[in-house]
């Protein structure tokens, strides 16, 4: 770009600063790419989210895959905030995170029998069960310690969620659920299994819905239910309404559902219910809080296309590979600078491996640093060591200042547990 050009170049959108603390320091002092996340943000989900619940005998179970950052889960404990886990590993993690297990639930397919136990032995809250098979372990399992496992029935309702087919659940042909018809032999055969007390229901349509309609048509259904299964003699003391609120991915074109909307479709469908209400939020809490740091290591300018080669890649965010999905990008510096057309693209040894194709971004050049926003959620809890690239440094910040909640990965932290083959054994 010549020195003229730029006076009359427009400049663009550009964030500088993210709970008030620098971005180009931040990334100068602990290197890209670089996953930040404002705990401001995350309290501010968190606080207008309960105070739509403010009423109601509520409790908000963030889902710990989205991200599943010991001090992400501190903040939600600090915030008064529970889990919900599909794993062994997240049940320690929350834990370890000092939450309590009385704000726990447990959901997923495939639990395993030790995970059941384990997770049956620290006296979680609730198992969201999701087949037959599973609630007859439960009851084996809770029956062997002596225990009565609280459980609600995983409703998969045959709604559409209208989201990526990847990330749908509430269809008939997903794996999640049962539908109402096996849920009400469960309720009818309750008194065979002494050890669960099935008293709950569970729902969760998919995630990064945009719409209430969805969850509208999906409660309604689980209230109709609830209604039968009263008027059948069985009480429904817990309704979870599982996750899938949406975040704004694209400005201008994701318009998210609002909190209180949300909250207010959920009052309307349950009136009546007195029972205590779960929700699974995890992207919403945590998406839109999150950025991914990255500095452009190369234009590479092609036959068909020019190419921006950052040191970010799909192995540190997977979503735009895995789902098409879209993340805004913007510079770091507000400098005005041409506009131009890249493929914004990382280093990994796959086409797949695009961040964006045919964006307009200010003409960029070696070593300017870049936003990939909206991160926060299934950004650093995706993320895998592909073509051995250590996992980047996670950070909180908070008014100002900032601290790391994961260090960058070391190459010997990689590599460990792999080991030659010296030791042949027999089986
Ligand atoms: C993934 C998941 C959630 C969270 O989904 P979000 O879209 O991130 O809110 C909640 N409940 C269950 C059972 C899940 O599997």
């Amino acid at each position: 770009m010549t020195p003229g050009s730029a006076a009359t170049a427009p400049s663009f959108a550009a964030d500088t600063a993210i709970d008030d603390v620098d971005l180009a320091a931040l990334a100068d002092r602990l290197g890209t790419p670089l996953h930040a996340y404002s705990s401001s943000a995350i309290r501010q989900r968190i606080g207008g989210l309960q105070a739509a619940l403010s009423g109601l005998d509520a409790t908000i179970c963030y889902a710990v895959k989205a991200n599943p950052n010991l001090a992400i889960l501190q903040l939600m404990a600090n915030a008064g905030v529970g889990a919900d886990i599909v794993s062994a590993g997240e049940m320690r993690r929350s834990l370890h995170a000092g939450m309590s297990a009385e704000r726990i639930v447990f959901s997923g397919v495939g639990k395993t029998a030790d995970e059941i136990a384990g997770a049956l032995s620290v006296g979680i809250h609730r198992f969201n069960v999701e087949s037959h098979d599973e609630l007859l372990t439960l009851q084996r399992l809770a029956g062997a310690q002596g225990v009565t496992a609280r459980a609600a029935v995983r409703i998969n309702p045959d709604v559409d969620a209208h989201t990526h087919a990847k990330i749908s659940t509430g269809k008939s042909e997903n794996k999640f659920g049962v539908s109402i018809d096996e849920a009400r032999h469960w309720f009818a055969e309750r008194s065979l299994l002494p050890h669960v007390q099935l008293d709950g229901l569970h729902v969760h349509i998919g995630s990064q819905i945009l719409a209430l309609e969805p969850f509208r048509l999906a409660l309604q259904r689980v209230a109709a239910f609830r209604r039968e299964l009263e008027q059948a003699g069985h009480p429904v003391n817990s309704i979870d309404v599982g996750g899938g609120l949406g975040v704004c991915y694209r400005a201008g074109e994701d318009h998210p559902v609002a909190a209180a909307d949300y909250v207010a479709a959920i009052r309307e469908a349950l009136a009546g219910y007195r029972g205590r209400l779960l929700l699974e939020p995890g992207r919403y809490l945590v998406a839109e809080a999150g950025v991914l740091l990255t500095r452009v290591i190369r234009v590479k300018p092609g036959i068909a296309r020019q190419f921006l080669v950052v040191d970010a890649a799909m192995n540190d965010l997977q979503r735009p590979s895995l789902y098409d999905a879209w993340h805004d990008i913007v510079p770091v510096s507000g400098e005005p600078r041409t506009p131009t057309t890249y493929d914004i693209v990382g280093p990994v040894c796959e086409s797949g491996d695009t961040f964006a194709r045919n964006r307009v971004m200010p003409e960029c050049m070696a070593g300017d640093l870049l936003l990939i926003k909206a991160t926060g959620a299934y950004g650093a809890s995706m993320a895998s060591t592909y073509n051995s690239r250590p996992l980047a440094p996670e950070v909180l910040l908070n008014q100002g200042r900032y601290a790391v909640v994961r260090r960058r990965q070391h190459f010997e932290e990689m590599i460990a547990g792999e080991q030659p083959a010296h030791h042949w054994e027999t089986t």
